[in-house]
């Protein structure tokens, strides 16, 4: 055997997993348990103190949820990585190891309407504010630093035009404010964008999406890029303070001594996860391990369907403007190129010319596409973001997000393209 590292591809099929040693069975089992029995007392204790790893209770670990981390994290190329019930849960998970009451965050306004949600309004309940930035404009992520400032979030293809972000441009701003950089690496997957090696700190995902795949089951999960020095200042007590709840038992009671480059993805795990509460259940799991086996496979489709469409919708009299990072004509292209070159993923919007009325003729008519509000999966999906995922944001607001009334957003799934674009150019009429 060579030592040469995996490639991607055998990674999806093979990271983090091994026959299981109990059974021989060659599938990572479903441990559809609560609770493990401990060797002894004395095991028991250092699994307790996290002087050894290993499975007490899985609301903070399970087998089968770590075989995900481990495969997650080695596609990313991350230290560690920490599974949740659903993007939003990892995304929280982050949140409370970085933030304060009285700090903020720096956010791309173009975002996930879930995240726009959950950053512009929930978070509010702990403390936490935003401050909004504009995902094409690197300046005015800089132009929002302040000594509150926790943490910078943007999506790597973002949501929901499907632009492609300039991650160095905006890891910038972020190493020079002593702040992590956090990816939303969901729409892009890593087959697509390895955002650690543009100068992320952590990355989440919702692995509902292009992960999991098959629209099955809900999922998320952060990741440690270990690239980050928690203790170069005090802005962020939860990993370089003494920990009172593990008072005594960590190595000077300091998560960012103590455990180094996977500090963050501990603390989230035995702080964050153990307190909040939201961990993934081992079925989904499971199906989101056998959804990653083909995600090489499957991005390459989800990318060649999508520039099809793209394509045929930009040479239709009815579409006003379609908006993918894939077209060469796209203002979007050079970026896409540096950091999508696979393919800037299968998202993307596109404008009617008759504009609300029309868009709601077109998700009313489709046969073939699912009007539903979801992405990632082998089907392909449909959506007016005015009336639904974005109906919270008023109008000026949505023109911004890129969300306006004529908007439509397509998740062009696996299926023939040719059926694909016969569906939209019936539905149009
Ligand atoms: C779906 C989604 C989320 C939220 O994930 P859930 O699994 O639905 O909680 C976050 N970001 C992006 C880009 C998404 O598409």
């Amino acid at each position: 055997m060579s030592d040469k590292p995996h490639s991607f591809d055998t990674l999806a099929v093979h990271a983090g997993a091994a026959p299981d040693p109990a059974t021989g069975a060659r599938i990572t089992p479903i441990y559809q348990t609560t609770a493990f029995a401990f060797n002894d007392a004395d095991h028991a204790a250092r699994l307790f103190g996290l002087q050894e790893f290993g499975n007490i209770y899985t609301r903070i670990m399970n087998p089968t949820q770590d075989v995900l981390e481990k495969r997650v994290a080695a596609l990313e190329g991350g230290t560690a990585a920490l599974a949740a019930a659903s993007g939003h849960g990892a995304q929280l998970l982050v949140l409370h190891n970085l933030m304060q009451p009285g700090t903020e965050i720096i956010a791309a306004r173009q975002l996930y309407g879930g995240s726009v949600n959950q950053l512009g309004h929930s978070i509010k309940n702990f403390g936490w504010s935003v401050k909004w930035a504009d995902v094409e404009d690197p300046a005015s992520f800089e132009a929002l630093v302040n000594d509150n400032t926790r943490a910078i979030f943007i999506e790597s293809i973002a949501n929901p035009a499907g632009l492609v972000t300039d991650i160095e441009a905006i890891a910038r701003v972020a190493e020079q404010a002593g702040v992590p950089l956090i990816v939303d690496n969901t729409m892009a997957t890593p087959y697509l964008c390895r955002p650690f090696d543009h100068g992320a700190n952590i990355i989440t995902h919702s692995l509902t999406k292009f992960l999991g795949g098959h629209g099955n089951s809900m999922g998320g999960i952060l990741i440690d890029g270990g690239n980050f020095d928690w203790m170069a200042s005090d802005k962020f007590p939860m990993l370089s303070q003494p920990n009172d709840s593990y008072h005594g038992m960590v190595i000077g009671d300091v998560f960012g001594e103590a455990f180094g480059h996977i500090a963050f993805a501990i603390a989230a795990r035995v702080l964050s996860l153990r307190d909040l509460g939201p961990c993934i259940a081992p079925m989904n799991a499971f199906l989101i391990l056998n959804g990653i086996e083909t995600l090489p496979l499957r991005m390459q489709r989800h990318c060649e369907n999508a520039l099809t469409v793209a394509k045929w919708l930009d040479a239709d009299d009815r579409i006003d403007w379609v908006s993918y990072a894939g077209l060469p004509g796209s203002a979007n292209n050079a970026l896409a190129q540096k950091y999508t070159p696979k393919g800037p993923g299968s998202v993307f919007s596109f404008g009617l010319k008759d504009g609300f009325e029309s868009g709601k003729k077109l998700v009313n008519n489709v046969k073939l596409f699912t009007h539903l509000a979801n992405l990632g999966d082998t089907r392909s999906l449909i959506i007016h973001p005015a009336s639904t995922t974005h109906s919270q944001l008023d109008e000026d607001a949505l023109k911004k997000a890129g969300a306006g009334p004529e908007v439509i957003r397509v998740s062009v799934g696996i299926e023939d393209a040719s059926d694909l674009i016969a569906d939209i150019d019936q539905a149009l009429g």
